[in-house]
């Protein structure tokens, strides 16, 4: 018999892709390569948590493709790690220190992918993103000197980053794109400009470009440590406390209203209390949004027994509480967007949004 189908799931917001409908897909392609069940539930999984992560980044068209080649991704991946957990399976035992003369490489490889993807950009590219990000100078008295606006500034300096984002991870994975759209193509995703994405087709070529499908996770910013997002273990009180006091503090960077502040640390404070009481574990994850429209994106994960009627869930008064159930209608009303994914005794992933700049 087939594994119970997850219970859909219902966006709302501002072209808001429905993640949900993706699950089918996810799992024929994880199926199609592990054959075992319990593996590949959690492929697909992981594999819808990635994509819900990086929704907000890209155009609803992209969405699909994007989840086609991250169940690829999350498929290899476990590969590569079955391989590197067998080679190092005698370490377990093995107590003496990591051969260091290795770590070093890496260091000098990653400076030297810096260097290289430094050099890919222009000179003006090159000089205004190192005045800002190494000579700490602020965007206003760039935009003096340079006779713009610090609105225009901060843009360049976006499409800066996005670029040297593309140029490092070509330089360290040492490939040379294979065509001339991909440049285009990665760098539509690494700014998460979704008009650009349409323009250059994204969507198809992520599909049918194996270096880009490789490298557009990545890009996401996944497994980079980034100063714009805080990951909060949920367990106990004290978490809910913390994680609310993470949101109110990256939001408050991005100067949302004393009234925005609430609102949100009220959502995050409510999801992470269900957590602690409904699913034992769990994370809240906060992120900023810069391009191309500021805003705060609050992720909470459990592994608890998932929500069987996520519509009904979504009713004010719905009182049969099971892990992230409780108040999810509170917390939709307090953000401008909301997406949520559950899966019968495998989890529930809530995705919010609130943005501080008008569309
Ligand atoms: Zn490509």
């Amino acid at each position: 018999m087939p594994a119970a189908e997850p219970a859909g799931g219902t966006q709302q917001g501002s072209g808001s892709p429905d993640v949900a409908a993706l699950i089918p897909l996810v799992r024929r392609i994880v199926t199609a390569r592990v054959p075992d069940q319990a593996t590949a539930d959690d492929l697909v999984q992981e594999t819808l948590a990635r994509v819900l992560a990086a929704s907000g980044r890209l155009e609803s068209g992209t969405l699909e493709p994007y989840a086609i080649v991250t169940a690829r991704n999350v498929v290899t991946s476990l590969w590569r790690d079955q391989d590197r957990q067998r080679r190092h399976q005698h370490r377990v035992v093995d107590l003496r220190p990591p051969e260091a003369p290795d770590e070093d490489v890496l260091v000098q490889e990653d400076r030297a992918a810096i260097a290289q993807a430094l050099s890919r950009l222009s000179d003006r590219e090159r000089e205004i993103l190192l005045a800002h990000e190494v000579a700490g100078r602020d965007t206003r008295s760039l935009a003096a000197e340079l006779g713009s606006t610090a609105g225009a500034v901060a843009a360049q300096l976006n499409r800066s980053r996005a670029r040297l984002r593309v140029e490092y991870l070509l330089a360290a994975e040492r490939i040379e794109p294979p065509t001339e759209q991909c440049r285009p193509v990665l760098l539509a995703i690494s700014g998460g400009d979704r008009r650009r994405q349409r323009d250059v087709d994204a969507a198809r070529h992520l599909l049918e470009c194996e270096a880009c499908g490789r490298l557009s996770e990545p890009l996401m910013g996944r497994g980079r440590t980034r100063d714009d997002e805080v990951r909060v273990p949920v367990r106990k009180d004290a978490d809910v406390v913390a994680a609310r006091h993470v949101a109110r503090e990256l939001a408050t960077r991005l100067d949302f209203s004393p009234t925005d502040l609430t609102l949100i640390a009220t959502a995050v404070s409510e999801l992470a209390r269900n957590i602690v009481r409904f699913a034992d574990v769990g994370e809240i994850v906060v992120e900023l949004l810069e391009a191309p429209r500021r805003g705060i994106k609050v992720v909470a994960r459990d592994a608890g027994p998932g929500i069987d009627d996520l519509d009904r869930a979504l009713l004010d008064g719905y009182s049969t509480y099971r892990g992230l159930g409780l108040g999810l209608p509170g917390a939709r009303r307090l953000m401008d967007e909301f997406g949520i994914a559950s899966e019968s005794g495998r989890g529930t992933t809530v995705t919010m949004i609130k943005w501080r700049d008008e569309p």
